[in-house]
């Protein structure tokens, strides 16, 4: 128990921590590049929020929230996912009072699922989320799409599918509710426990079931999309146009419908094909009404999340390779009776901007060489006696085995000169 993992998290180690880091990175490039800044919310929040904000009807909300009661008696939750935070913390801080859209990301937050193990599907996830509070026209929902869309694609990610759709609004909605629920009360009795239940509460929902029973009968339900009241078709429209214009492949699905009750308008999924099957790396959606709903004012907002762990298994899946950086520039090695030679020079290495360090198992001079090169270290500076005397230092190119003895004081420059030529 004690050396094992909680079921479905995952450690990031050390020595894979750079994929996340190259991955965050280019996320917080793409999102600079259109104007949205980093937003940091808690790990946990008050149930209400969630049971209120995502919704009571929703599988997330039923089933699989980690909720517990603090030593103050609260009931707290944590984040099963990343909008209702935002949200919250958008109102919180008034930050509509500012000039709108006000544009936010977050980055490798952690999700919390109670959810059956499997692959991609853990019960501690991360995301990379966007999100843009008070803007009501499509080009925005464009704008994550492509900016979700070309983050994959500048990765190297293949078989991309992006599918869009409309669930329309409160208004057009509940005509469809009625002619989907008289489309599926013959069919009841074929469906799952769960759709039975969803068919009661949000008919809507039975449309996403990942039962292949289900999803069979469904096949020719009718689509939200000959309901749209004129607005909503308005806005998917300019959507389609916009997404046209901008020359990525995307498609109609009428099935996709998301699986928060937040969701109004434009809902959307990469999906990308694996040899396991289809996998949706990032969903997301217009959530007209979620601020209005947490008391705040009636304000339209959109936005995304995309799972972290997925893209990754995705880059694996398809061979593409994150380039691995060096743990050390370079390693000094010395003789037993110069260690504090090495020390300072390691310490004027790194005040100068390189990655150094030395040995500090007490190891022989030829065991810090294997330790070296067991590190990658491309470079060793070695000081010995004789160098210590002169105070010099040979550096050596781990590779050709080129080197050059130098005063300690141009170790830095030198080192420089090699990594260049
Ligand atoms: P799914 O249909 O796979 O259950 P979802 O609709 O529950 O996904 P969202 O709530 O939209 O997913 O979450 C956004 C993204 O987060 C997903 O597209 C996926 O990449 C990732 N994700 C969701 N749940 C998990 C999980 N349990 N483990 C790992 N990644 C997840
Ligand atoms: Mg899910």
């Amino acid at each position: 128990m004690l050396t094992q993992a909680p079921r479905g998290t995952k450690d990031v180690l050390p020595t894979e921590s750079y994929r996340w880091q190259f991955l965050e990175k280019k996320m917080r490039g793409a999102a600079a590049l259109a104007g949205y800044r980093e937003v940091r919310t808690p790990v946990f929040e008050h149930t209400e929020l969630f049971a209120r904000g995502v919704g009571d009807t929703t599988d997330i909300v039923q089933k699989e929230m980690y909720t517990f009661q603090d030593k103050g008696n609260r009931s707290i939750t944590l984040k099963p996912e990343g909008t209702a935070g935002a949200a919250r913390c958008f109102l919180e801080s008034n930050l509509y009072a500012d000039a709108l859209p006000c544009k936010m990301y977050y980055l490798s937050s952690p999700i919390f699922r109670y959810e059956a193990p499997q692959s991609g599907r853990l019960r501690e996830h991360h995301q990379f989320g966007m999100e843009c509070f008070g803007a009501q026209d499509a080009t925005v929902d464009a704008e994550l799409i492509l900016l979700a869309f070309h983050l994959l694609d500048d990765l190297g990610v293949k078989n991309l599918s992006v599918n869009i759709n409309s669930i329309g609004c409160p208004e057009c909605r509940p005509k469809y509710h009625a002619a989907l629920k008289d489309y599926l009360v013959p069919r009841l009795s074929g469906l799952c426990e769960d759709c039975r239940n969803r068919y009661e509460r949000n008919p809507l929902r039975v449309l996403d079931c990942k039962k292949p029973n289900c999803q069979a009968l469904v096949k020719d339900a009718p689509s939200m999309l000959d309901y749209l009241c004129e607005d909503c078709r308005a806005h998917f429209e300019q959507l389609q146009d916009c997404l046209q214009a901008s020359g990525i492949p995307f498609r109609i699905d009428s099935r996709i419908v998301r699986g928060l009750d937040y969701y109004t308008k434009t809902v959307f999924e990469l999906i990308t094909s694996t040899k396991d099957g289809n996998l949706t790396v990032c969903g997301g959606g217009r959530y007209d009404h979620l601020v209005s709903q947490l008391g705040g004012p009636d304000l339209p907002a959109v936005g995304f999340g995309m799972g972290i762990e997925r893209v990754l298994m995705l880059l694996d899946g398809e061979g593409i390779v994150i380039p691995r950086p060096d743990q050390y520039e370079v390693f000094v090695t010395y003789m037993g009776g110069c260690r504090m030679d090495a020390f300072r020079l390691v310490q004027s290495l790194r005040a100068q901007g390189f990655r150094a360090d030395m040995d500090h198992c007490s190891r022989s001079l030829k065991a810090q060489f294997k330790y070296a090169n067991k590190t990658g270290a491309p470079f060793s500076a070695t000081i010995g006696e004789e160098e210590a005397q002169a105070g010099t230092v040979k550096i050596k190119n781990m590779a050709t085995k080129a080197e050059k003895t130098v005063p300690q004081a141009e170790a830095a420059e030198t080192l420089r000169a090699m990594m260049e030529s």
